[in-house]
């Protein structure tokens, strides 16, 4: 007796939901369960297998669905928990997946990190992922979702991202999360850092003791230790001049400012009327995250072309991917890998 009641409160207290939007500004979601659908009291349908839904459906209140199996299909793909369909003010469609906190993270770890890689390495990021959307929803404001779907805040696809290594990894780490001062703290992740991972307050506004930058061994492992890129001078202006940059026949770019670690935090563009300082992290969102893999870079300007050489991929903040995997296969456990990350966190139960 005792010992269930032990149990039935343990499993009440890991239950926390979280909200992503999974499609937003669509004209129509087809909602499909071959079980049956569950409207959950909002509308008709119920124990329909596929409904088409438009905007002129929605009311003020949200509709919401589930299924009689474990997936409801929203467009093609497949979510565990509740589908909510909102109408916006613009007249267009926002689908949020209302779910279980942990049944969300299955659908997140191997569309963020390989899924073969050394077990350990899985279960830090685990933990950094749930900390990381914990933040999102409990930081996020009004909005009606706490977290996008999207490599801008953690790819999520359900069930299409659910792997059996990948899936054991959330349920061993189940509820731990990263805190500092008794706070979920905001547990920013990348692939590789190139030797040493970026404070954060040296490239965006944010000003934390655990995001401060950390030596690193991952360029012994990482495909992307060192890289060159060359792009055309016009190539270039022309990515610059869509971002709203205004430059025009492009003779030279220049390093203008780096941080202590190594990283560009300005590139110089001259241009027959002058000189442009752009954001390095401006310049990859301009060109291509995955042209440019990160900021850790030397450039030079040759004839017509940049060569930019380089090291690592990702913005170098919080926790290394290849880095941890390297930790990982020191046989070094998930808890000291997020030690070296996230200096002075504690892993702990949601607070
Ligand atoms: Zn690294």
């Amino acid at each position: 007796m005792v010992l269930l009641l032990f149990l039935s409160h343990g499993h009440a207290s890991g239950s926390e939901n979280i909200r992503i939007a999974i499609a937003n500004n669509v004209k129509s979601a087809v909602i499909e369960s071959p079980s049956g659908l569950m409207t959950e009291g909002t509308g008709t349908g119920e124990g329909q297998r596929k409904m088409v839904i438009w905007p002129d459906a929605v009311g003020s209140a949200p509709l919401r669905f589930s299924s009689q199996g474990d997936f409801t299909s929203v467009n093609g793909r497949s979510y565990r928990g509740v589908i909510e369909i909102r109408k916006k003010q613009n007249g267009l469609l926002l689908v949020i997946n209302d779910l279980d906190l942990e049944d969300y993270l299955l659908g997140v770890i191997a569309e963020e990190i390989p899924h073969d890689w050394e077990f350990e390495a899985l279960k830090a990021q685990a933990v950094a992922a749930r900390s990381y959307a914990l933040y999102q929803k409990r930081n996020g404001g009004k909005r009606p979702y706490h977290i996008l779907a999207t490599v801008s805040s953690q790819v999520y696809t359900g069930k299409r991202g659910e792997r059996e290594r990948t899936s054991r990894a959330v349920r061993e780490t189940r509820g731990m999360v990263l805190t500092y001062g008794g706070g979920v703290i905001q547990a920013f992740f990348h692939s590789s850092c190139g030797g040493h991972t970026e404070n954060a307050s040296r490239l965006w506004n944010i000003d934390e003791p655990y995001l401060k930058g950390v030596d690193c061994d991952c360029q012994e492992i990482s495909k992307y230790g060192v890289w060159e890129k060359r792009f055309s001078l016009p190539a270039v202006a022309a990515a610059l001049r869509k971002k709203g940059y205004r430059v025009d026949g492009v003779q030279t770019l220049e390093i203008d400012g780096i941080t202590p670690a190594g990283r560009v935090r300005n590139v110089a563009v001259r241009d027959p009327r002058g000189t442009t300082s752009v954001p390095a992290e401006s310049l990859r969102a301009a060109i291509g995250y995955s042209l440019i893999p990160s900021v850790f870079f030397e450039l030079e300007t040759e004839e017509n072309e940049v060569i930019i050489s380089g090291r690592g991929m990702g913005h170098g903040v919080g926790l290394c991917q290849w880095g941890a995997r390297e930790m990982a296969q020191r046989k070094q456990d998930y808890q000291s890998i997020l030690n070296h990350y996230y200096p002075g966190t504690a892993i702990s139960s949601i607070p």
